[in-house]
């Protein structure tokens, strides 16, 4: 069998959401399960995070997989509903939809349901993608509160900055001048926020990339905020070549020996989720020791340079990230971030549960 696995920690999850609950405080916690539950499954991750408050998703057909496999929580829409036909299942299946424009509240007036909808109002604080004007909170509380029939209003909003120097206060305290005084619910923070702004939880935290167990920020590790990998990407050298000085490796020869080197050949590539543009020196673990990548990752497989590690070859476990690899340092070397390698987990990849 290809030695590549993705090693998935359900324990490791359920530790990460207790971290949240302790910054939390008494806010609630709305776990966010998008894009596959940052591709480590949904339905996995919704099972090891049972304690949460709620789970927040981008479709309709992930919530309605939720309901399928017994969830009881709330499930917030994170963008609402997309077309008119996506209204009657919000009550039947009882999620609290988005609603960001006033397309929504159009649709939800003409769609004249009875019945309780919790509703989230989200507004726009300076992030410019999503959200209503700020100067409009009131005027649209009056309309919602009609349309929420009895269900529970709550006012949202989302920081663009929160994991960097600018920080949350710009948009925290326009936010809260309007929105304090309709003394309604308020969800603002993500995990960032959740972790270095306590003033900033409101009534629910929308924590995602924390639970997962990586670092929202560039300069604080996971491991120093208590927080433990949930995947475990690990793989094995299936062959190793000696290239002599200027013998190049890979498609293009993209890089070439500048002396004597071993190199391994692993079993993973861009198919399998690894980013294709990571640079030579990427991190890659060998027996438990750094090294670094060399010459162009190719569909299914890359190269790593093996000097200094005489013990390894075919065979020799390798991680590609995860336990003993903060996935943060190989997203930092390949200039993305630990998110979308996270959700680039393919298919073809065979999961343990452990
Ligand atoms: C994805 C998302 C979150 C979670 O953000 P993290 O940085 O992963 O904690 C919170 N709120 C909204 C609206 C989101 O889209």
């Amino acid at each position: 069998m290809r030695p590549l696995l993705a090693r998935i920690s359900l324990d490791a999850l359920a530790h990460n959401l207790r971290v949240a609950r302790r910054h939390a405080g008494s806010a609630r916690l709305w776990a966010v399960v998008k894009a596959n539950g940052y591709g480590h499954g949904l339905a996995r991750v919704v099972r090891a995070l049972g304690q949460a408050d709620g789970f927040a998703l981008l479709t309709l057909d992930e919530a309605a997989n939720l309901r399928q496999m017994g969830v009881e929580q709330p499930i917030l829409l994170l963008e609402g509903f997309f077309d008119a036909g996506e209204i009657a299942p919000c009550y039947e299946l009882r999620l609290s939809p988005v609603l960001h424009r006033v397309e929504q509240l159009a649709m939800l007036e003409r769609a004249r349901r009875d019945g309780p909808l919790d509703i989230y109002l989200k507004f726009n604080s300076g992030m410019n993608r999503l959200g209503f004007p700020l100067a409009d909170l009131s005027e649209l509380v009056d309309r919602a509160r009609l349309l929420a029939g009895g269900g529970r209003l709550t006012l949202m909003t989302h920081f663009a900055t929160a994991d960097e120097a600018l920080g949350v206060d710009w948009q925290l305290e326009p936010f809260l001048a309007q929105a304090r005084a309709s003394g309604l619910p308020l969800s603002l923070a993500n995990s960032a926020a959740l972790l270095r702004r306590p003033d900033s939880l409101g009534d629910w935290a929308r924590p995602g990339i924390m639970l997962y167990g990586a670092s929202p920020f560039a300069d604080v590790s996971a491991a120093s905020l208590g927080l433990r990998p949930a995947m475990t990407l690990v793989s094995e050298i299936i062959a190793v070549q000696d290239l002599a000085p200027g013998a190049g490796v890979g498609y293009g020869l993209a890089w070439r020996a500048p002396q004597r080197t071993r190199v391994g050949v692993v079993a993973c590539g861009y198919a399998d989720g690894y980013p294709r543009h990571a640079p030579n020196g990427t991190p890659v673990l060998v027996d438990g020791q750094r090294c670094g990548l060399v010459g162009r990752v190719s569909m299914d497989m890359l190269a790593v340079d093996l000097s200094g590690l005489s013990a390894a070859g075919v065979g020799s476990a390798v991680t590609l990230w995860g336990e003993g690899l903060p996935v943060e340092d190989v997203a930092t070397a390949a200039g993305t971030i630990s998110y979308e390698l996270l959700c680039a987990l393919a298919p073809r990849v065979p999961v343990a549960e452990i």
